[in-house]
């Protein structure tokens, strides 16, 4: 088997929970799926790593990812809501030095078998992961930066997912699944206000499809950020507003602690669960480790191993829909290691 060497890093306040919980996930995947051999490499980050060594990402983490890794996991990082001198996102920093330029969010329902009425939710967020908002230091004023390039790059990102989320599908049952026909992408946009950052972004993701005849499988439309429809399949957006839409998603699906992102380049994935460090729970055993497990999913599936990938989607799901092990965020009473134990036993 394929060895994977993959950069663990917790970071803050739950990460320090949720990222082992993952790990654990990834070494018991069953042989019988040519299980790559992993090698895990430990790695530094974080607000407090900054608080005891200046540095909230250590050059040696960057090297280390950069010249050994074939993907990595971040937690979650505290960042302070005021300013604090020498301090900036180490997340934030690894997008922009691994050139992640695409946040690749499922936003999926799993409907208990309590609860078999409610509708389900499958969404996929594209988020552009380099630009948007700037904001200057001494006055309430924010650049916002759209670039021909980023749009078109991370349209094609969206596209890309739309074909390939298809394949995955097919082992979704049909009553679960939302499309059952062709995919579609939703361009978000503001460009009726916002007409020269917000139209340069549609035009620049819709040109995407115009000018190539592989995408011609898959719909288009376009939608404004603040009047979004029920029904979507793959959305992309904005860095600013895709945050925002994927933030609210995952109130639908539940909780934030299940959903999970891949920040994606071509040549390097991080995945990274979308939630913060949730410092009113950190160190309880209480935190959902679902969403950092099925980063390590996203970030299986972005390297190539989609049958392992799926394996923990599914394992994932089912421990979900029975709805017996849960943690507090969705209504149980189980902790962070019942949870990650009985997505081991479903694997
Ligand atoms: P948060 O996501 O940390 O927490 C929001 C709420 O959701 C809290 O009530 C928390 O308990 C709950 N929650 C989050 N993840 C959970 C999980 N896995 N299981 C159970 N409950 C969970 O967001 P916040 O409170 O706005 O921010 C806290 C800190 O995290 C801040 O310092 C913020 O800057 C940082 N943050 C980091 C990231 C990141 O690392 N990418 C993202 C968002 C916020
Ligand atoms: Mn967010």
């Amino acid at each position: 088997a394929k060895k994977l060497t993959i950069g663990l890093i917790p970071a803050d306040g739950i990460g320090r929970e949720v990222i082992p919980a993952a790990q654990q996930v990834l070494e018991a995947l069953p042989t019988e799926l040519d299980k790559p051999r992993f090698n895990f490499i430990h790695l530094d980050a974080g607000f407090e790593y900054f608080q005891k060594h200046g540095t909230a990402l250590p050059e040696k983490t960057l090297e280390i990812l950069k010249n050994e890794c074939d993907g990595a996991l971040f937690g979650a990082v505290s960042s302070p809501s005021h300013k604090v001198a020498g301090y900036s996102s180490p997340i934030v920093a690894l997008r922009k030095h691994l050139d992640l330029y695409a946040n690749v969010r499922p936003v999926k329902s799993v409907i208990s078998d309590k609860d078999i009425n409610q509708k389900p939710i499958d969404i996929l967020i594209i988020r552009e992961n380099t630009e948007c908002l700037a904001t200057g230091l001494k006055i309430a004023w924010a650049d916002r930066k759209i670039s021909e390039y980023a749009s078109k790059r991370c349209g094609k990102m969206a596209f890309e997912m739309a074909l390939g989320r298809n394949g995955i599908r097919q082992n979704i049952p049909m009553n679960q699944r939302i499309w059952k026909s062709k995919p579609k992408v939703t361009i978000v946009h503001k460009s009726n206000v916002l007409s020269i950052t917000d139209g340069l972004w549609r035009e620049s993701v819709r040109s995407v499809k115009e000018n190539n005849h592989k995408y011609d499988e898959v719909d288009m439309e376009e939608q404004l950020v603040d009047s979004m429809p029920q029904a979507f399949d793959v959305v992309v957006a904005p860095n600013l507003y895709g945050d925002i839409i994927s933030d609210g998603a995952a109130a639908l699906v539940g909780s934030l602690g299940v959903v999970p992102s891949a920040n994606v380049g071509d040549t390097f994935v991080v995945g990274e669960p979308v939630h913060g460090s949730a410092p009113d729970i950190a160190g309880q055993n209480k935190a959902n480790p679902i969403a950092a497990i099925r980063s390590a999913g996203l970030l299986l599936e972005h390297i190539g191993y989609h049958k392992q990938a799926l394996s923990i989607y599914n394992a994932v799901d089912n421990v979900m829909r029975e709805g017996n092990v849960l943690t507090p965020d969705l209504g149980g009473s189980s902790t962070t290691q019942q949870v990650t134990q009985a997505i081991l036993k479903s694997l």
